[in-house]
């Protein structure tokens, strides 16, 4: 068992440090760069795989660095790429 399989996976969430609606851009009417701007977080996001085991079947927000359309692909069974190339997220 690791420090991440209780849930204690959370407090190494990089969301942490932001404001966590910004994960929910349809409450905040954020457009594509918003999305991008988010995404480039998570894949720095160290409990990334955490995070989407959790938010596969979520209806809304980002989870793991995908989108709501992203994980309805997966649970459909497509492969969904990674959602941005390794780099800074502080563009
Ligand atoms: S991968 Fe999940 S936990 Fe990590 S920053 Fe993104 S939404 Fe937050």
């Amino acid at each position: 068992m690791t420090e991440h399989d209780n849930g204690d996976w959370v407090v190494s969430a990089l969301c942490r440090q932001v404001d966590p609606d910004l994960w929910f851009p349809e409450q905040g009417g954020g457009g594509a760069a918003h999305v991008k701007m988010v995404k480039k977080i998570c894949r720095e996001c160290p409990v990334r795989q955490e995070c989407l085991d959790l938010g596969l079947d979520e209806r809304y927000g980002i989870w793991g660095g995908y989108s709501e359309r992203e994980r309805r692909y997966m649970r459909k069974g497509f492969v969904v790429g990674s959602p941005l190339p390794r780099g800074r997220w502080s563009a």
